[in-house]
């Protein structure tokens, strides 16, 4: 890639690579995208030519031209269907690939054909040469859906929102839309990306995580009636490239993907969304850790466009901009239409007498459900059957040999599984420490609890929605259409249930064990808690008829759940808030993150006390503050010993500056080739 000229370089020429050929005619980044990844190679610290390479599909970094090349398929042309069968039988494969293209006029890809004829290229390329095969692009944008999907009179908020969005058109401004679940956010989105469209514009609409809201994609679909280019990371490299290109040239009015699609090129982009802004799984986790709401906000900034960030549950960092005045907030404090907020109650765990997990008013709650013909959802976040195996005559707890974990029990496989390095073991049948038979699974995940709800109610239809349960390609889509057609009565499942479904049916929702994110080593854990905990409830009573959540925890006191039970996220906002700002903590501070690891247990503390001396000369003690260097909460992971330095500092800036120069030293630092070591610039994980 070439990024400037220059007529001369301190760099001895033998280094230097001469360019042998241009691939492109034009170059493939705008220059205002180009300013934004040279911005974020900046900020996060991180080499510009793999920063670039995010920004590019797979198959423009292996050099092939920027060319809006759709699937190929391959199809007989009319000579080859009017020649007899025996005229290819001189080659066995060539008649192979004939006979099944016989049977498939609009041909095949070559996906299709490498499953049923192994090693057809070279068949192919001579039948190809004889005349007798007709090669297609097939267009890589769907067809326009027939039928448009006509929009729902908005309610007054709705309108008041899409006024302020319509206003800020054609300049830069960040607009935070804080609508309670069911609110009809998606309804807003909608209707701004019909006004952009109605003026030529493109719309970039970016979303946690395509593959568990298939129903998001035809939505926007069937009301827009426009090609809409989806870029998620189940698309193969030339469907990839394909959508890419279609956003490139401006064909796509809309695209919709996940993460890395911030860095999309398109030529009329007028406005971005960011629906679920608060989600997680907007920052990557490893390689270039960029957080795509971040980068969209300051794109949105080169670009001179407004950008608008949506949930019902906001980032601590987006709600405090808001009240600082840094974003405009737009609020939808009601369902639409009948929908009333659901009932909250707590169950207090220490009171009640566990049945498998279920208190006895929950599976009254069941009951009542069952009877009356309605849904009910039980949430659990934790996969598997239950989380430790152990031996009740010794003690023994099965641990992963890798981790500092305990292996989690899958019954129906008969494995034991690290869900934090993905290790397997058969499920032993004796205890290895004593020979005792005497072992049990202790704890809950939801396999037990689809179990435990099979005995309970042997009459009702259970659907359990995890990650275990929709590895199979189209299962989770089989799955969601059991519920919508009702014919599941009870769904069991972790937080892929929790994220924008919309079950009408759907009235109890049960969360089994609040306790999980409470009190734990991560100062965002109780931010995620009730984000998670909002969503959730919000499956609760979308329609006309009212919804009930239950919440099984051990801590009814915690101010949590009272934000909780008074529908009040922002409540919950100025809580937290108010502790952030005691501990000096984002949005009051800004943090970097060094990670080290090894295989060698002290390598990775040994090298981050090193960084923590290199430092030492470098801190305006009064801004930057660096914390001890310390073992990561879970010290081994996968066979590797971790550990971590944080760094906090008043004003980005001089955090910055820091860091600059202090890289600058560790890249220098001889201990430093000895371990792994990444820096992580405003972490979202804190292991
Ligand atoms: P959110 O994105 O806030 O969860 P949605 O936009 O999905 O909410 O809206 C929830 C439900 O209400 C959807 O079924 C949607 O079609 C419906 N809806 C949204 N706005 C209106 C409206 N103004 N009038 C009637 N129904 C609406
Ligand atoms: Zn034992
Ligand atoms: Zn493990």
């Amino acid at each position: 890639m070439v990024l400037g000229v220059a007529m001369e370089s301190e760099l001895p020429h033998g280094k230097l690579k001469s360019i042998r050929r241009v691939l492109d005619a034009e170059p493939l980044l705008p220059p205002t995208l180009m300013e934004l990844l040279t911005w974020a190679s900046a900020y996060y610290h991180y080499p510009i030519g793999e920063v670039m390479a995010t920004a590019l599909p797979v198959l423009l970094r292996r050099g092939l031209p920027a060319t809006a090349a759709g699937e190929k398929y391959y199809a007989l042309t009319d000579a080859a269907r009017q020649l007899p069968p025996e005229a290819f039988k001189r080659s066995p494969l060539q008649q192979r690939l004939v006979q099944t293209l016989r049977e498939h006029v609009e041909g095949l890809s070559a996906e299709a054909l490498a499953e049923v004829v192994k090693n057809w290229r070279d068949a192919m390329n001579r039948l190809k040469a004889r005349g007798f095969i007709r090669v297609t692009e097939k267009p890589c944008l769907p067809p326009r859906p027939a039928g448009q999907h006509s929009a729902p009179q908005l309610s007054e908020a709705q309108e008041e929102a899409g006024a302020v969005i319509q206003a800020a058109a054609g300049k830069f401004q960040c607009l935070l839309l804080l609508g309670v679940t069911g609110s009809g956010k998606t309804e807003v989105y909608l209707r701004a990306i019909e006004e952009v469209m109605a003026r030529g514009g493109q719309v970039l609409v970016l979303v946690p995580e395509i593959g568990l809201t298939p129903q998001l994609v035809t939505r926007f679909e069937g009301r827009l009636n426009a090609p809409v280019a989806v870029m998620h990371s189940g698309l193969n490299d030339s469907e990839r490239l394909c959508a890419w290109q279609m956003a490139r040239t401006g064909q796509a009015a809309v695209v919709i993907g996940t993460r890395s699609a911030v860095f999309t090129p398109m030529p009329k982009l007028a406005l971005i969304i960011i629906d679920e802004e608060h989600d997680a799984s907007f920052k990557q986790q490893d390689g270039f850790r960029y957080h795509a709401r971040d980068v969209a906000i300051k794109r949105a900034r080169f670009e001179n466009l407004p950008v608008l960030l949506g949930s019902a549950t906001p980032a601590l960092e987006s709600l405090h901009n808001a009240q600082q005045g840094r974003y405009q907030l737009l609020s939808l404090p009601e369902r639409t239409g009948a929908a009333q907020p659901p009932r909250v109650a707590l169950l207090d765990l220490k009171r009640l007498k566990l049945n498998e997990g279920i208190s006895p008013p929950l599976i009254e709650a069941l009951q009542e459900r069952l009877r009356r013909k309605e849904q009910s959802l039980l949430f659990l976040n934790r996969r598997g059957f239950a989380p430790v195996l152990m031996c009740h005559d010794c003690g023994w707890l099965a641990p992963c040999k890798r981790c500092d974990a305990r292996l989690t029990i899958h019954q129906r496989s008969h494995k034991l599984r690290c869900h934090h390095c993905g290790a397997e073991a058969q499920l032993p049948a004796t205890c290895p420490a004593c020979s005792s038979a005497n072992l049990h699974g202790i704890g809950e995940g939801t396999e037990r609890i689809e179990t435990a709800l099979t005995r309970l109610f042997p009459q009702a239809r259970i659907e359990r929605i995890d990650r275990d349960s929709t590895r199979r390609k189209g299962a989770l889509e089989e799955k969601l259409r059991r519920v919508h057609a009702g014919e599941a009565d009870i769904l069991v499942g972790t937080q892929m249930l929790a994220k924008g479904h919309d079950f009408p049916n759907l009235t109890l929702v049960g969360v089994l064990n609040a306790d999980q994110g409470l009190y734990s080593a991560d100062f965002r854990s109780e931010e995620r808690l009730v984000q998670q905990l909002v969503q959730v409830a919000g499956r609760a009573g979308r329609a006309d008829k009212p919804g009930e959540v239950l919440i099984q925890t051990h801590h009814p006191d915690n101010p949590v759940f009272a934000a909780l039970a008074h529908h009040d996220y922002r409540e919950f906002g100025n809580y937290a808030l108010a502790e952030r700002a005691a501990a000096q903590y984002p949005p009051f501070a800004h943090l970097a993150l060094l990670r080290a690891e090894s295989p060698k247990p002290d390598a990775a503390l040994t090298f981050l006390r090193a960084a923590h001396d290199h430092a030492q000369g470098l801190v305006e003690a009064e801004v930057v503050h660096l914390m001890d260097p310390v073992p990561s909460p879970m010290e081994r992971r996968a066979g590797r010993y971790r550990a971590q330095l944080l760094v906090q500092a008043g004003e980005r800036k001089a955090l910055h500056d820091f860091l600059n120069a202090w890289l600058t030293q560790l890249e220098a630092e001889k201990l430093g080739r000895k371990v792994r070591w990444s820096l992580d610039v405003d972490p979202v994980e804190m292991y």
